[in-house]
């Protein structure tokens, strides 16, 4: 079987960052019709992981506000958890690039680091697993990466490797 492409990137030289992970092209047109980014809140196998409960929490503060944003509800397709845990994939509609989701990436994740309040769609009804959420730590996540990452982004943090 062939290597997908994101098994191609050199995860032993990722840095935490934005990168474009793929884009999907339309087979009639040729055109670009959306952008899939790795938001990569761990360096991967060099440090902790993000654990599950607060990966889920990230999971639906993350879909919320990217749902209910004026201009991205219309250009969200996807926001979900690597199985890694090392961070999430967001696909954003049409041909971009990651100095072109900065903004609103940053705008999520100061979101995320001060929300209060109860978590969207943790009750039975909504969710799979409802219980397994933890707020505290997803703030505490969404403030380290956005202060040390997001808000110092260089070259490194928002292309891939070689
Ligand atoms: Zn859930």
């Amino acid at each position: 079987m062939e290597k997908i492409e994101s098994f191609k990137v050199n995860h032993e030289l990722l840095k935490r960052g934005i990168y474009v992970s793929r884009k999907d092209y339309d087979n009639k047109t040729g055109e670009c019709i959306a952008t899939t980014f790795d938001i990569r809140m761990k360096e991967p196998n060099r440090e902790p992981v993000i654990n599950i409960a607060e990966l889920h929490t990230i999971e639906h503060l993350g879909a919320t506000f990217l749902r209910n944003h004026e201009v991205y509800k219309n250009e969200t397709v996807y926001f979900g958890p690597m199985g890694c845990r090392t961070g999430f994939y967001v696909i954003f509609k049409g041909d971009l690039k990651s100095t072109d989701v900065v903004d609103i990436i940053k705008e999520m994740f100061v979101f995320m680091k001060d929300y209060e309040g109860e978590i969207p769609g943790a009750d039975p009804k909504s969710c799979g697993n409802y219980l397994d959420q933890n707020l505290t730590m997803a703030k505490y996540e969404s403030k380290k990466f956005y202060e040390e990452v997001l808000c110092n982004l260089k070259e490194e943090n928002l292309v891939y490797p070689n």
